[in-house]
């Protein structure tokens, strides 16, 4: 009964994730057990069981939802092989530095592509200079280098540029791979004493695709390494696309030269999501889901309290999704904004923004250079008047304080005082950029 279940859950999983991540990462798997809310199923590696769970485990618990199973936990269990010697030996990948072309880095997802990336005022010069890459542009800039918070879309980018090279420029050896598995190589080849293989393999790769550089901050050999490839491969003009989750600046632990190279390309920031983005990646997933499974039924206004309420990670964002998918597939009705709140009230509390009007206030004070007394005070002079206007408009916009309640706040002051503040904020924003980029800033150092 469970193992035919699990085939089952296995050829939809095929439709799901499509042939070549299927036949890569799930057809190895077999179900051990299921039990409790619990499903076992083998791997080979831990590395496999990790990925699985990462970027396939969702799937896959929704595949079991369809069957009226419910599972809470995917363990990953590593299967052993008994040698003729009777030596046990886990069985590892040794090989695969030696292979050539894609695998030498990681599988693509073939969800990230182009097409499937909503683009907006957040994300356009990073999409902008993404497209340029992939359209075979290889001279442009070099490296690219993009950086942004968790959840923003880096691999995602990184992900289609690699699938449409790979589609439009058969010739042309493009891999991708983390940070982290660029490290496993090394080790491994270390370890297997293949490290000549694995050099001459790096260096003969036209377009290198290396996300999460933050990881090897601290890991100097690894660093090293990643650094001598990185020189051959400018040097032989070949390009290069990075990610990280900040600025190179703002690595520590990297070493100033690789700094220094990985500044002297392009360098492009995802922004966080604003409202009308993440209302248009949750349309994008809602309609993408009907085209696969064609029942879904959303009342009006839940994906706007989602786009509303969940922050800017759209990674939270996807996963208050998939739940309401699996959910509706369970209940078989219309997903109406009380059942929304109910079963993702979870995710909604961890999104509440924590920034406090007093930490604005601090920051501000800071930033202006002006006294806290003085911001609370009923001074109205500019040099202290536009600090505090800026103050409550972040207020009014990092936290969930009402007009009042954020005018009591500033000395006492009337909401409508308030009001007046956030409005001329915005108003300076819309005509002189400097500021608004000003103000961008500031509200990034307060939600970092
Ligand atoms: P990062 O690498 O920056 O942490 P990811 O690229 O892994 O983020 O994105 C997290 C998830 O959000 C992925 O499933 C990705 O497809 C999705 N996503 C992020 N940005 C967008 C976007 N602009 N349009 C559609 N999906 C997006
Ligand atoms: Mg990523």
């Amino acid at each position: 009964m469970t193992l035919k279940i699990w085939s089952q859950v296995c050829k939809n999983l095929e439709k799901s994730l499509g042939k070549n991540n299927y036949h890569t990462w799930i057809k190895p798997l077999s179900l051990i057990s299921l039990d409790k809310g619990k499903a076992v199923l083998s791997v080979k590696t831990r590395f496999q069981g990790d990925w699985i769970s990462r970027n396939y485990g969702d799937q896959i618990k929704i595949q079991f939802s369809k069957f009226g199973i419910e599972v809470f936990r995917l363990e990953f269990k590593i299967e052993t092989v008994i040698k003729a010697d009777n030596n046990v030996e886990k069985t590892e990948p040794k090989k695969i530095i030696l292979d050539r072309g894609s695998t030498l880095g990681a599988p693509l997802d073939k969800r990230f592509t182009f097409g499937r990336f909503v683009v907006g005022k957040p994300n356009e010069l990073a999409h902008a200079a993404a497209r340029r890459v992939a359209a075979g542009d290889l001279t442009a800039f070099n490296p690219l280098f993009l950086y942004g918070g968790v959840g923003l879309g880096k691999t995602h980018l990184m992900h289609a540029i690699a699938t449409e090279l790979r589609q439009n420029s058969l010739d042309l050896k493009v891999v991708y791979l983390s940070a982290e598995q660029f490290m496993y190589r090394f080790i491994q080849a270390l370890r297997d004493k293949q490290m000549m293989n694995f050099k001459e393999l790096f260096r003969s790769v036209d377009v290198l695709l290396v996300d999460d550089v933050q990881f090897m901050a601290g890991k100097d050999s690894t660093q090293d390494e990643f650094f001598h490839t990185f020189n051959a491969l400018i040097d032989q003009q070949k390009k290069i696309v990075i990610s990280a989750d900040r600025a190179p600046g703002e690595i520590n632990g990297l070493e100033d030269r690789i700094r220094s190279r990985l500044q002297c390309g392009l360098v492009v920031d995802l922004h966080p999501t604003d409202y009308e983005l993440r209302l248009g990646i949750l349309q994008e997933k809602v309609d993408n889901y009907r085209v696969q499974y064609n029942e879904l039924d959303i009342a009006k206004g839940v994906l706007e309290f989602l786009a509303q309420k969940i922050s800017t990670n759209v990674r939270v964002l996807e996963g208050a999704l998939t739940r309401l998918f699996a959910f509706s597939s369970l209940v078989g009705r219309q997903i109406t904004l009380e059942m929304a709140q109910e079963s993702l009230a979870d995710i909604l509390r961890a999104s509440d923004r924590k920034v406090t009007i007093d930490e604005i206030m601090r920051k501000i004070c800071d930033y202006y250079n002006v006294r806290m007394s003085d911001l609370l005070s009923p001074r109205r002079s500019r040099s202290i008047a536009r600090p505090r206007q800026m103050a409550m408009y972040l207020a009014k916009n990092l936290t969930s304080r009402s007009y009042p309640e954020i005018g009591r706040r500033f000395g006492n002051r009337d909401h409508t005082t308030v009001m007046h503040a956030v409005r001329k904020i915005e108003d300076l924003k819309s005509q002189d950029s400097q500021f608004s980029e000003d103000v961008e800033l500031l509200r990034r150092m307060l939600e970092a």
